[in-house]
């Protein structure tokens, strides 16, 4: 039989640490349901004691996402480790994934432990979770620097504690492949108790290693690997779950193992992750990139023309990017449309389905062909929505190379119609001091960035923009046929965010 290699994906914690995302717990479950349809064996939902947000996030996929099993990150005390069992309870399969630092320079100069209180604090901490769910995962953070004697003896420790997973992390991303096998082997033949429990890897690409050290250990025998969809993760991030799985898939003569990942739903997960979190994929990035299947130079797509898997390793199909360009258009009725969704994999309720149609008929009065991508952009702008508490009703702006611009904007706040008028060094900009009038927010803008969801001159143009308010960083997404007005709604969404955040909505 061949063996199966688990898929932990930590998108919605490690990812969620990336520099300049910062997600709420709508778009916390949003992601979570595509993991789920993308059929990952671990979500890691987040770490419960870090923030309240954090918590009744992880509390509500626990409550609402079945199949995976639903873990929450806590460090080794009893206070972490009692938040994240609180905030799991609703989970179908809730795993706890405890953590200690165990190299010389995170005990010495972070915990400021020995050795044998680290190991004591491990067990506690395991015995604790354990107290409350079968399932209990022990990370011995930034394993690769540590003593290969004191990590055999913690995860035995750990293991004789209740440990179900036992997780090797390559924290800062300094493991080379050969090295990171090593350190796996020895720890296989090492720790007597080894295989009483699952073996898993969390690598970090700060020196682009992370997949290659992940792809080393699966050869070594671990069974589980963390990961995170686009390569989100702290400071360069983690390794890719789109690129790991694709290697697994294409190159099954030389790994030999199964996973359960749909590789179908990799196209629509990547792109829904980056479109929540505003983290645009590199267009040369492996297996999800713009540029992964396209073919360039004439002597490669003469190549692919007379035979594809002259330069195509794997289609297009298998990850469930849309090859077919089949256009809808203004004569396209609601039953067509339905059927492309479902095509394209969205089931969508009643209502949702009623809205996506009525944004897709605008659409195609403004824009001759509405293309897959267009729909795509469509449902995943509507998934995310917050309930609107800030509406623009109507803008103006005038500008020109010679005169100032000028803005006015009429804004429905709960109910209550206010109109503010600003100037500005441009259109966007004295729009947004005029939105920032109306609805009387304090925030600041700290990055803009168009692109167009498809070529062509009447493009759908989406605007991602990110402000800053008290310190903390909120993304809003506009889109529109007309960059002006996708500028507009992007902030007020981002207002609008601002105010859910403070109590004016549920949590952040
Ligand atoms: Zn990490």
């Amino acid at each position: 039989m061949t063996r199966k290699v688990e898929i932990f994906d930590t998108t919605l914690r490690d990812g969620e640490q990336t520099p300049g995302i910062s997600l709420n717990a709508k778009e916390k479950l949003e992601i979570a349901k595509q993991l789920e349809k993308l059929s990952v064996d671990v979500i890691e939902a987040g770490f419960p004691i870090a923030s309240n947000g954090d918590f009744s996030a992880v509390k509500a996929i626990a409550e609402e996402v079945r199949g995976p099993i639903i873990a929450g990150l806590a460090r080794a005390t009893s206070k972490d480790i009692d938040r994240a069992a609180e905030a799991l309870k609703p989970a179908e399969r809730p795993r706890i994934h405890t953590f200690i630092a165990s190299s010389p320079i995170h005990m010495k100069y972070k915990l400021k432990m020995t050795e044998d209180e680290v190991l004591e604090a491990a067990v506690a901490a395991v015995k604790r979770a354990k107290s409350y769910v079968e399932d209990v995962e022990f990370s011995a953070e930034d394993a690769s620097r540590s003593d290969i004697e004191f990590l055999c003896r913690l995860y035995s420790e750990a293991i004789k504690a209740g440990a179900t997973v036992i997780n090797i992390p390559d924290t800062v991303g300094y493991a080379t492949p050969r090295e990171f096998a090593n350190l796996v082997t020895t720890l296989m033949e090492r720790v007597p108790e080894i295989d009483k429990a699952k073996v898993s890897v969390h690598c970090h690409d700060d020196l682009g290693m992370a997949v290659a050290n992940s792809l080393e250990a699966v050869l070594c025998g671990v069974t589980q690997i963390e990961c995170a969809v686009n390569g989100l993760g702290e400071r360069a991030g983690n390794a890719a779950l789109e690129e790991i799985v694709m290697a697994l898939n294409t190159r099954k003569d030389f790994y030999k193992v199964e996973h359960s990942i749909n590789t179908r739903q990799i196209y629509r997960t990547s792109k829904l992750v980056s479109t929540i979190t505003g983290i645009a994929i590199q267009p040369n990035k492996a297996v999800v990139g713009a540029n992964a299947f396209a073919h360039e130079a004439g002597i490669h797509q003469h190549g692919v023309l007379a035979e594809k898997s002259t330069y195509e390793i794997m289609t297009p199909e298998s990850i469930g990017l849309a090859t077919n360009t089949l256009v809808l258009g203004k004569h396209s009725g609601r039953h067509a449309f339905a059927e492309r969704l479902k095509e394209l994999g969205y089931e969508l309720p009643q209502d949702e389905l009623d809205k996506a149609f009525e944004r897709f008929k605008e659409l195609a009065d403004k824009k001759k062909e509405v293309t897959d991508l267009d729909i795509e952009a469509i449902v995943e702008d509507q998934a995310v929505k917050l309930p609107q508490s800030i509406e623009v009703e109507c803008f103006q702006v005038s500008t020109g190379n010679k005169a100032m611009a000028t803005a006015s904007v009429r804004v429905n706040i709960n109910g209550e119609i206010v109109e503010e008028a600003a100037t500005g060094s441009g259109p966007i900009d004295a729009l947004y001091r005029a939105l920032e009038r109306a609805c009387n927010i304090d925030c600041k803008l700290v990055d803009y960035s168009i692109k167009s969801v498809t070529g062509g001159k009447d493009a759908l143009g989406e605007v991602t923009v990110k402000v800053d308010k008290d310190g903390k960083i909120f993304l809003g997404r506009g889109l529109s046929t007309d960059i002006i007005e996708a500028s507009v709604m992007a902030y007020a969404n981002a207002m609008n965010k601002t105010l859910w955040n403070n109590g004016n909505g549920k949590s952040s």
